[in-house]
């Protein structure tokens, strides 16, 4: 065990609560507590559609399908993300294109390289907003909206995080949001796809339940008997268990997000006079999720900061890296020129980061990163 660990859930009473109430309303599957988390979330983040899935690997395949992305397509994307940012270009077919960040301060993907990137072939950008950290939204939309390319925003880390007073996921054509237990909406597993077109929303209901025309639910109420199965569709729904969870997760969010923002602070205080240490987007002064705590060291190598991160484990402070680049995975085997992305995947430690910690935490966390050098 930890001293500290990388993430804490902040489950209470109303969790447990929600979970035992949806057990004895007896209907755990996709249903009431679905709609109300879809209602919630869509008017939480000032989006008109918001349709619960079982994960956001789910919303990310089918804002790939509904997007009409096929063989032959190229998408730009990331390699400083999580595979399944990538991997869903290929589950129908089409050529991911990694892009490199932007630079070692801000680390999310560059603007600028994606323009060089497109060609005739491609058709869409995958957008991810590390640590909840807004990626360059106005000048990529511009890109996208000059070569009429749609994007898909992975804000898996970012709910509630704005960019210029939009909420992130609801700035491209398509949002995706998870909900895998270390996120900072925690339901175990679970996912939200977000969109402000009709059109998309009505596809993806229907693609999340096998292309059905009606679901369980509506049937039990009585208000349909039949159904028929009219696109290719996937069993992709949340249930109504989780739904509940994530419902309580949702009425203490934003209070959740608020003490994170102090713990980031109380990070760049204690880390400012480290001069081997670079916090990436320490300039931003937009309200964000705070995700997830990345530093990167300054002059380093991958040995040096396995070094640093083994220290750090010795001391009980567990870290993580953010991440391993997806385009040195073997199914991704090529030749590659991202060399922000391979110094940030080989010199990037993530620290500690979830709403418990207190300023003694952080201070003992800088504290013994301070004496590693
Ligand atoms: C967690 C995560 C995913 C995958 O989400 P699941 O809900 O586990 O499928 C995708 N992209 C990013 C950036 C993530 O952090």
């Amino acid at each position: 065990m930890y001293k500290i660990p990388l993430f804490d859930l902040n489950f209470g009473e109303e969790e447990i609560q929600a979970v035992v109430n949806t057990i004895r309303s007896s209907w755990i599957s996709t249903g009431p507590k679905c709609e109300e988390f879809e209602n919630l979330f869509s008017t939480m983040l000032n989006v008109k559609y918001a349709i619960t899935l079982t994960n956001c690997t789910c919303a990310l395949h089918l804002a790939c399908v509904v997007l009409g992305i096929k063989e032959g397509d190229e998408v730009i994307c990331p390699s400083l993300t999580f595979a399944a940012s990538v991997n869903c270009i290929r589950y129908v077919n089409a050529t991911p294109v990694f892009c490199d960040i932007k630079s070692h301060e801000h680390i999310n993907i560059d603007a600028d390289e994606i323009e060089k990137l497109i060609t005739p072939k491609t058709k869409a950008i995958i957008v991810v907003h590390m640590a909840g950290f807004p990626a360059e939204m106005g000048k990529i939309m511009g890109i996208a909206k000059k070569h009429n390319l749609f994007v898909i925003e992975d804000a898996c880390h970012g709910p509630l995080s704005e960019y210029k007073g939009k909420k992130l996921g609801t700035i491209g054509d398509v949002g995706c949001f998870s909900f895998f237990s270390n996120k900072n909406i925690s339901t175990g597993e679970g996912g939200m796809l977000v969109t402000n077109n009709e059109d998309i929303a009505k596809r993806v209901r229907l693609l999340r339940s096998h292309g059905m025309t009606t679901m369980s639910y509506q049937r039990a109420k009585g208000h349909a008997t039949a159904y028929d199965v009219v696109d290719l569709g996937y069993n992709y729904r949340m249930d109504d268990l989780r739904a509940a969870l994530g419902i309580s997760q949702l009425h203490h969010l934003k209070e959740d997000l608020e003490k994170r923002a102090r713990v980031r602070a109380w990070y760049l205080d204690a880390l400012k006079n480290i001069d081997k240490v670079i916090v990436p987007f320490a300039e931003t002064n937009e309200f964000v999720s705070n995700y997830i705590m990345p530093i990167v060291l300054k002059d380093s190598t991958i040995d040096n900061r396995d070094r640093v991160r083994e220290a750090l484990h010795a001391k009980g402070i567990q870290t993580s890296v953010h991440y391993p680049a997806v385009h040195r995975f073997s199914i991704y085997a090529g030749s590659y020129c991202l060399p922000k992305t391979e110094y940030i995947t080989d010199n990037e430690i993530t620290l500690p980061m979830y709403s418990k910690l207190t300023n003694s935490d952080i201070n003992f966390i800088a504290e013994s990163l301070e004496v590693v050098f």
